[in-house]
């Protein structure tokens, strides 16, 4: 087993964890079984209940763990499966070892954080792999010189003293910012940030240089000397041009890869990039084009809804086609739909929470209803679009979700029974893989192209089965359900060129080289009937 350390310099937001992403990729195509995770030093407990304001999306794991989005990016550029193991925060490390010091496993002892709290997170290094994998990744969120950061520092510095310095390997992620003025860029604050990690006993390896403009071989030798990394270790990383998936490309260019392979001492074939070139290439050169709006409450957000918006890139790559994303605030769409909807070749309503926005997601699905554009609705989106109908056409005047109308004499979308128990105590999300068994003759089985699936969960509130006769005669499709609870999973309007909402979140589950078959089919026939 090898190890690689992922750390960030400079600045936040340096792409770290896509670089981490990348490499998981660029060691795949070598033939390598690859592990990614994340180690993020803030104190809650998980991600679940941060604001997508602050921190973007919530990523939803198979076993139900809610983690940092930057999961998604290292489940969507490598195969491995990732499970809550594979995202630690200081808040679960704290919370363990308190429960430990409470019940006296210390036995007296002083708990400190060296050597609790880094045992802690050491542990959770070696837990996040297995048998299987022949390297495992952590990228450390936050940046060098963050005070709530040391700690792992410290147990990544203990780990690889711990195991053989041979099997780990430090890569380090900076910037170099161009300064018009002089014309060049600067290699300071980089300097200043591997001097930092030294302090602390760490030695990068590798350093990933983001920047605009190309270095120079000159600015190379000036960091490999100044940060103690051979000059091929010093790696340029420039802003790509059309998407992150030229990344793993691009690190393939600076040779990456042979270095990882040589300090790691690892056998691995040469890589075989195909899969990349493809998925690259016909991002570049697509054959048809396509506009798809959002409709939204975080919408002037780049990260609230990502993996949504990496879906339906994935859906044009694999339909040959440019997808144009217009990003519609919900609350703006109330009073005129026409005006911001009669252009678009398909219109997909996202999750959410809470009632803001609402109604204008509900004029949005009434319109793509009676208009006949392809719609797609996604757990709250799916909500939306049952209740949208109810309304207007199985005529439940002002029928709602409780999430919005607690008081609401036709509540179809409603907390179950058996879960109301469960909901005064705040517990009751269903998250995580469940399994779903979908309908002849429905959009969804002839995009799956079979009867059995299973996708991820994240929410509160189910389809009502106490509406489900009425709006079935009135014409609604019960595509798809959970054959354990009986819980309708997919709505599809028969009656349209395609409407289906789930209530689940495919967008977890969708690849650049893989798109998911309900985001494929989505946009296949947004092409059709543009
Ligand atoms: N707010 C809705 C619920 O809790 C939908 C959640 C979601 O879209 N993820 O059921």
């Amino acid at each position: 087993m090898k190890y690689i350390f992922v750390t960030g310099g400079v600045v936040s937001s340096l792409g770290k964890g896509l670089t981490a992403a990348a490499l998981g990729a660029l060691l795949e195509q070598r033939g390598l079984r690859v592990r990614l995770q994340k180690f993020d030093p803030y104190l809650n407990v998980d991600p679940g209940t941060m604001s997508p304001f602050q921190h973007g999306e919530v990523y939803v794991l198979n076993d139900g763990a809610e983690t940092d989005l930057d999961l998604g990016h290292y489940e969507r550029f490598t195969t491995g499966e990732l499970s809550r193991l594979n995202n630690l925060t200081s808040g679960q490390v704290y919370e363990k070892v308190i429960l430990k010091e409470r019940r006296g496993d210390y036995l007296g002892a002083t708990v400190q954080v060296i050597p609790h709290v880094t045992n802690e997170i050491k542990d959770r290094i070696y837990k996040g792999t297995s048998d299987d994998v022949n390297v495992l990744i952590t990228e450390l969120g936050g940046t060098i010189g963050d005070i709530e950061g040391l700690p792992f520092l410290e147990a990544m510095r203990q780990f690889a003293l711990e195991v053989d310095r041979e099997d780990v390997l430090f890569l380090h992620c900076t910037l170099l910012p161009y300064l018009k003025a002089a014309g060049e860029l600067k290699t300071k604050p980089s300097q200043q940030s591997v001097a930092k990690l030294r302090e602390i006993g760490i030695q990068p390896d590798i350093l990933v240089c983001r920047t605009e403009e190309p270095m120079t071989d000159e600015m190379r030798e000036k960091l490999s000397l100044f940060c103690n990394v051979p000059v091929r270790a010093v790696i340029e990383e420039m802003d790509v041009q059309t998407s992150i998936y030229e990344l793993p490309l691009a690190l393939k260019a600076e040779k990456v890869d042979d270095l990882v392979v040589e300090h790691l001492k690892l056998k691995a074939p040469d890589s075989d990039m195909q899969i990349w070139h493809d998925v690259v290439r016909r991002l570049k050169a697509p054959s048809h084009e396509v506009e798809i709006g959002v409709v939204g409450k975080y919408i002037e957000l780049q990260d609230a809804y990502k993996s949504v918006y990496e879906s339906i890139i994935h859906a044009g790559i694999a339909n040959d086609s440019a997808v144009h994303i217009v990003r519609l605030d919900a609350e703006d769409i109330e009073k005129d739909p026409a005006k911001y909807l009669a252009n678009l070749d398909g219109i997909l309503i996202p999750g959410g929470f809470g009632d803001r926005g609402t109604e204008g997601k509900i004029a949005a699905a009434k319109f793509a209803r009676e208009q006949g554009i392809p719609y797609f609705g996604l757990c709250l989106g799916m909500q939306i679009a049952v209740i949208e109908f109810a309304r207007h056409v199985a005529g439940l005047k002002d029928a709602n979700s409780t999430e919005f109308n607690a008081a609401t004499e036709y509540p179809v979308i409603d907390i179950m029974e058996d879960q109301k128990d469960l909901a005064t105590k705040g517990g009751n999300m269903r998250l995580g893989a469940c399994p779903c068994t979908l309908s002849d003759d429905s959009f969804s089985i002839h995009a799956y192209g079979q009867a059995n699936i299973e996708e991820r969960h994240r929410h509160r509130y189910e389809f009502n089965n106490a509406f489900r006769d009425q709006l079935k005669k009135s014409g609604l499709r019960i595509a798809g359900t959970n054959p354990d609870r009986d819980l309708v999973e997919i709505i599809e309007i028969a009656e349209h060129p395609w409407f289906v909402g789930v209530q689940f979140h495919p967008e977890f589950k969708s690849k650049p080289n893989a798109a998911h078959p309900l985001f494929a089919n989505f946009i296949a026939t947004a092409l059709k009937y543009k």
